[in-house]
């Protein structure tokens, strides 16, 4: 069964790419198609044809042989804070439960530069792009010393990542009863402007947009209600997203109670952030009205299994939440709380800590998957990624199943990826372009990127 369209009756054919061969390719399709020797065709950005590979055409300008591989569709990634990669393991935030771990970063992410924020973000997407994923949110909610998010866009475009970044902000600090020192918060008629002008440069809303901004005012605790509402109102006035932190852990939701009378979740409808333009990462704690509200209004959700983890936040009720009908999209989170940011490690958490909360059908390696494409194309309002068919963005990754991590575990390719969790994938395209060709970065020269990111680390935290 494939989907061959009619070559001839297309004018201005581009650049053609065929892979085939595939022992398994996983489409996420309507029909969640799965095909034994699958192989897709891909004309410029997007892909033409998906199907049995002697059904697909013959020639193309770039062939990918793909026996012994297991392709699935480009993961997606809905939260993070690449410039945490710097602060990965600081001892002071090794033990710590969610204020702790904040209080004891703030002090040095207020030494943060341009620089740092750019080679940050370029080690976090090798670490993304490496593990298959093609498309990536990034919240940045700092900006000290000069930063700006147009750091991280433009390293984004270098390393060929489809990117929705978020623009942060924090401006409740300690004199005011927030949790962030003075020192790293800013005005909110600054944040609202500066938001405004990164819409009008940056945002791209066409299908298959490589570049779209959100509104994210950086959580409850560290901005104000009347932020929270005009920035719900700027987003909406020109049709972008909200993205910030809800229910992370008891402490979030104490917060909420104690400042303002109400669950997050219903300070999250006070202030205009449900609805299907919303995401909320994390929502560990979030209640059983929370979930019906998440819901019926559409409303997303963030999953990050490893940060919910490290922090000691708690279980999720993902399985919950899904059944209710909540879009549900998988994070990695920021690197200082996931120290091991790649998506195909966070599937394999996904599903081993729903399981431990929830018992062993609570989900499935199919289930975790489509959490990692479809359920965060969701989440990040796109319907031209997530899935593998004809129309959709030229996004995929491929897997090399004939080595060490998947000795024994070949009666399965797409159950093996998840439960075996390797995270290392063969080749990973992005809108058509290879970015990782035989598990090699083709983009930018990570020798030299890893090694300048480690004396960046190395003088943030010395400078704190
Ligand atoms: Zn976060």
């Amino acid at each position: 069964m494939s989907d061959v369209p009619s070559f001839d009756s297309r004018r201005g054919r581009g650049r053609t790419l065929l892979a085939r061969n595939a022992d398994l390719l996983v489409t996420m399709d309507a029909a969640r198609r799965e095909i034994r020797g699958g192989g897709l065709y891909i004309e410029d950005n997007r892909i033409v044809a998906v199907g049995a590979s002697d059904a697909l055409p013959d020639s193309a300008d770039e062939i990918v042989d793909l026996s012994g591989h297991v392709v699935i569709p480009g993961l997606v990634n809905t939260h993070h804070h690449m410039y945490q990669s710097l602060t990965r393991v600081l001892p002071a935030a090794q033990d710590a439960e969610l204020f702790g771990w904040l209080t004891a970063l703030y002090g040095v992410w207020a030494h943060l530069t341009p620089e740092m924020i750019s080679v940050s973000t370029l080690t976090a997407m090798a670490e993304l792009l490496m593990s298959g994923c093609t498309t990536s949110s990034d919240h940045l909610y700092i900006y000290p010393n000069g930063c700006r998010l147009d750091d991280s866009i433009e390293a984004a475009g270098r390393i060929g990542m489809r990117f929705h970044a978020t623009r942060g902000s924090m401006s409740i600090g300690q004199s005011q009863g927030g949790l962030p020192p003075d020192a790293v918060v800013e005005r909110e008629d600054a944040i609202l402007a500066d938001t405004r002008r990164l819409i009008e440069t940056y945002h791209d809303d066409g299908r298959y947009a490589m570049l779209r901004v959100g509104v994210a005012p950086c959580s409850p605790f560290s901005v104000s209600r009347a932020l929270m509402r005009e920035s719900a109102a700027l987003a909406r006035s020109y049709g972008v997203r909200l993205h910030t932190h809800l229910a992370e852990n008891v402490n979030d939701v104490a917060y909420s109670r104690e400042k303002f009378g109400m669950t997050p979740a219903e300070y999250a409808q006070d202030t205009g952030w449900v609805g299907d333009d919303v995401w909320h990462a994390h929502c560990v704690q979030l209640d059983a009205a929370g979930i019906d509200m998440f819901a019926r209004t559409g409303t997303g959700v963030a999953h990050c299994p490893c940060s919910n983890m490290r922090l000691a936040s708690g279980i999720a009720p993902v399985r919950r939440m899904r059944d209710a009908g909540v879009p549900v999209g998988l994070g990695v989170d920021g690197s200082a709380s996931n120290d091991g940011a790649q998506m195909v490690g966070e599937m394999r958490q996904a599903l081993l800590l729903q399981r431990v909360g929830f018992g062993p059908d609570a989900l499935s390696a199919r289930d975790a998957l489509e959490i990692a494409t479809l359920g965060g194309a969701r989440v990040l309002g796109r319907d031209d990624i997530g899935a593998l068919a004809p129309g959709m963005a030229a996004d995929f990754a491929a897997f090399d199943l004939r080595g060490l991590a998947f000795a024994g575990a070949r009666h399965d390719p797409l159950a093996a990826l998840v439960f075996c969790a390797s995270e290392r994938a063969a080749w990973t395209v992005v809108n058509g372009r290879v970015v990782v060709r035989n598990g090699h970065l083709e983009t930018i020269d990570l020798g030299a990127i890893v090694e300048r990111h480690n004396a960046l680390s190395r003088q943030l935290v010395e400078a704190a």
